[in-house]
């Protein structure tokens, strides 16, 4: 059998009594135990009519119950599909709609309403898990015995279903199948130098690929341990980082964590590594971080879609700017609207390949052949260049490319332009209707407190270092930029607010 869930328990420590994780009230699990809590729940949810094959939708709060639910789907066989936590009972509706799972596990709370979605959809099976592990699930799997075999599954079967994020659209099921999250895993945990002696500071969320894959398989396939937080807190990270060995964030944690001067050396001085991915980590905090802890936060790349795909070096230079080198079973080229591979330096569309790639989006066969390449390439939506040292840049989105005049604008362009200026935290540019040029460029700008530029002072400073038609015609200024729990910038958000601005 090719499963994930064989590849795992083969690297889980001999000694079975070792701490898994650790929550900050200081309640440990060991791997037997998580062992036992999966094979538990695999036994409740399997006598309840869960088939192999068959998806488990979750929405649950992130506790150790909900990494053993995952470790149950992946045991069984099951096709784990985690839930953004924040998505209202529409958008669990639209999801339950589409994935037509076989079980839902819901917050006690939100019982009542996720069962009529059930209901609606011909989902049979509803169950809950509260943030303390308590719940119908909980009282079914106390109940069964841990006895469960491991499913035979092949290379190709699913493992699980994750929704991309909708920052460009509605969200899409990326299928992802053992071998997917199995040779992701192993790039990550040989790349970044995982052993059973770190210990990883977990405060992400589960419902995403960051948090579940990224995060969890590093450890799993480590035997390592975790620190485990229900979410990113400022006081609790640093109060734990002394602890830990690894920590992996979005890039508004490591901002959150600069803020305040109890964030120093001594904090980090257990620390060998710190990641971030998701969204941009802007190259100010990159370098604010190492001048602070002496450590060079390693970005990474990826995606939904196809896992990771590119990480600075562990050794070596992790670049500001920069999202580093393919990993090693991953393959990345940057190519032009033709699909026709471009050379060093030329700036195109990311498109990759590897047995990390997903085998499609569900449901969506013209979405899923549109999106792969005729020999085989993902396009990952993304546009960038590789230097001469074979580093990735991104350079924004195929989407947020701003087309005015007929010129092609990169936002991240016009954006690094505006943060250097003094008195700008950051800002976001984004194309707007314009009656003549198609679309203008407009730019949103959170000011410092002290000493932010005007409209004027943003457009002359463009004007000086780039050409006018990359230069916004109208600047805005705004408190915060919108951003979702992961830490991507919502520009759909910006483009409708500002949609009318030249109408
Ligand atoms: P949707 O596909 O539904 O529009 P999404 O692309 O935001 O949403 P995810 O799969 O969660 O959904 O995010 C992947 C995207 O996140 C990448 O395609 C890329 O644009 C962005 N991303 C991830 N890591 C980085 C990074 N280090 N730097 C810049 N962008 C990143
Ligand atoms: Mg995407």
């Amino acid at each position: 059998t090719e499963s994930l869930y064989t590849l795992l328990e083969s690297r889980f420590p001999a000694d079975r009594t070792k701490v898994l994780l650790e929550t900050d009230a200081g309640t440990r699990f060991t791997y037997g135990e998580a062992e036992a809590a999966a094979t538990r729940m695999a036994r409740a949810l399997a006598d309840r009519g869960v088939k192999a094959g068959d998806r488990v939708a979750v929405q649950v709060d992130k506790s150790p119950a909900a990494l053993f639910l995952y470790l149950a789907c992946l045991r069984a066989g099951f096709v784990f599909l985690p839930m953004n936590t924040a998505y209202r009972p529409d958008e669990v509706d639209y999801l339950v709609g589409n994935a037509e799972p076989a079980a839902v596990i819901c917050r006690p709370a939100d019982e009542e309403i996720v069962r009529g979605i059930a209901d609606r959809h011909g989902t049979p099976l509803v169950l809950t898990l509260d943030a303390d592990g308590a719940g119908s699930l909980a009282d079914a799997a106390a109940e069964a015995p841990a006895d469960f075999p491991v499913a035979a599954c092949a290379a190709d079967d699913l493992a699980a279903m994750l929704y991309t994020s909708g920052t460009t659209g509605k969200p899409k099921g990326a299928m992802l199948t053992q071998r997917n999250l199995a040779a992701n895993g192993l790039d990550l945990v040989e790349s970044w130098r995982f052993t059973a002696d770190d210990v990883l500071l977990h405060a992400l969320p589960i419902f995403h690929a960051h948090g579940l894959f990224v995060a969890c398989h590093c450890v799993l396939l480590a035997g390592a341990s975790m620190l485990w937080l229900p979410g990113f807190d400022r006081a609790s990270v640093i109060r734990l980082l002394p602890r830990a060995t690894t920590f992996m964030g979005v890039p508004t944690f490591y901002t959150r964590l600069l803020d305040g001067d109890d964030f120093d050396r001594d904090v980090c001085a257990g620390m060998r590594l710190f990641t971030a991915g998701s969204a941009p980590l802007l190259a100010e905090t990159h370098e604010a971080f190492e001048a602070r802890t002496g450590h060079a936060i390693l970005e990474r790349y990826g995606m939904t879609e196809t896992g990771m795909l590119t990480g600075n070096p562990y050794d070596g230079d992790r670049r500001p700017g920069s999202v580093g080198v393919p990993f090693p079973r991953v393959e990345v080229r940057i190519a032009d609207d033709q699909d026709r591979p471009l050379g060093r330096t030329e700036i195109g569309g990311i498109q990759v390949r590897g047995p990390n790639v997903m085998k499609g989006y569900w449901r969506l066969p013209e979405k899923t052949a549109e999106e792969f390449t005729a020999d085989g390439w993902f396009r990952t939506g993304d546009v960038g260049r590789i230097d001469d040292r074979g580093y990735l840049f991104i350079v924004g989105r195929a989407k947020d490319l701003v087309i005015s005049g007929g010129y092609n604008v990169y936002p991240k362009e016009v954006e690094s332009v505006i943060d250097e200026l003094p008195g700008v935290v950051e800002s976001a540019v984004i194309g707007v209707p314009h009656p003549d040029f198609g679309e203008a460029v407009v730019a949103v700008v959170v000011p410092a407190a002290e000493g932010a530029p005007d409209e004027a002072a943003v457009i002359a400073h463009c004007k000086a270092h780039l050409a006018n038609y990359k230069t916004p015609k109208r600047v805005f200024f705004v408190p915060a930029l919108p951003r979702n729990t992961m830490g991507k910038v919502q520009k759909a958000q910006l483009r409708e607010q500002n949609a009318a601005l030249f109408a």
